[in-house]
């Protein structure tokens, strides 16, 4: 047996060479952190629950036309990736105030916004993901203006096309974070949405009784994470409801 070779290990994913050239696998672990990784949890599941609700996500985008680094999901926790240079930013769109804009600002939990905000944090763990603006970017070169302006056609697109999926199945899309990255097509680059998207990475509230669905279950210790993650896969169609945590793991349905 070959051992594969580890790319890069992060808190809740690793990555893998792919078995082609330009080609990752992306696996997903049960790690659960918050508050920059001060709080850490194992939660049995979760790596399944997202590989596939990323997957359902992704896949969606790549049919209307939103370019992504999925390719194929592999098993239950791993995914086929395409390799792309990742640009340096987390990139948040809110439609309603929560987490770190309600406490920035003021304003309270739930309130609408009067349109979607972008905001851009600097990805590093050392200094806590700082918020920088458009001209730190621009000043610090991590991205062009032609890639900032790709990202933020992406990301509202990506923001369109969640809020929709999501309001179909009765949840609110409150915010939510995407990375993206660079990858080089003859004398082109384009930006393509990268990492995963999943209920890690969004805030998805019950559009009826505002029951959490996402990682401030975990953040917030409001209860089993791992049930809320089912919750919205099995509304998604992809998980029967009864299929969260048997003593086999979550069930995939095809
Ligand atoms: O904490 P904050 O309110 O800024 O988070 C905004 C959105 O970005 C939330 O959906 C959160 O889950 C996501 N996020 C993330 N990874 C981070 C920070 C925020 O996925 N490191």
């Amino acid at each position: 047996m070959a051992r594969r070779r580890l790319v890069y290990e992060g808190k809740a994913k690793i990555l893998y060479e792919g078995p082609e050239p330009g080609t990752y696998i992306q696996y997903f672990k049960d790690d659960a952190t918050a508050n920059n990784a001060e709080k850490h949890g194992v939660i049995d599941g979760k790596g399944v629950l997202n590989n596939r609700i990323s997957e359902h996500i992704m896949s969606g985008l790549n049919a209307i036309g939103v370019p992504t680094h999925f390719m194929r999901r592999l098993n239950m926790r791993e995914q086929l990736i395409r390799a792309c240079e990742i640009i340096p930013l987390e990139v948040v769109v809110r439609n309603v105030a929560a987490g770190s804009l309600s406490k920035r600002l003021g304003i309270e939990e739930g309130t609408p916004l009067p349109r979607p905000i972008i905001e851009f944090y600097y990805k590093d763990d050392k200094l806590g993901d700082p918020m920088v603006t458009e001209e730190h970017v621009a000043a610090f070169n991590w991205a062009s203006q032609q890639d900032v302006d790709d990202i933020i056609s992406l990301a509202l697109r990506v923001n369109d096309f969640l809020s929709g999926m999501m309001l179909g199945v009765g949840i609110k899309l409150v915010d939510f974070k995407i990375e993206c990255g660079r990858v080089y097509e003859g004398d082109f680059t384009r930006v393509i949405v990268a990492d995963e998207i999943s209920p890690d990475s969004c805030r998805l509230w019950d559009a009826k009784t505002g029951r959490k669905l996402d990682k401030d279950v975990f953040r917030r210790d409001l209860g089993d994470l791992a049930d809320a993650y089912t919750e919205v896969a099995s509304r998604l169609g992809i998980m029967p409801r009864n299929g969260g945590r048997a003593a086999a793991g979550p069930k995939l349905v095809h």
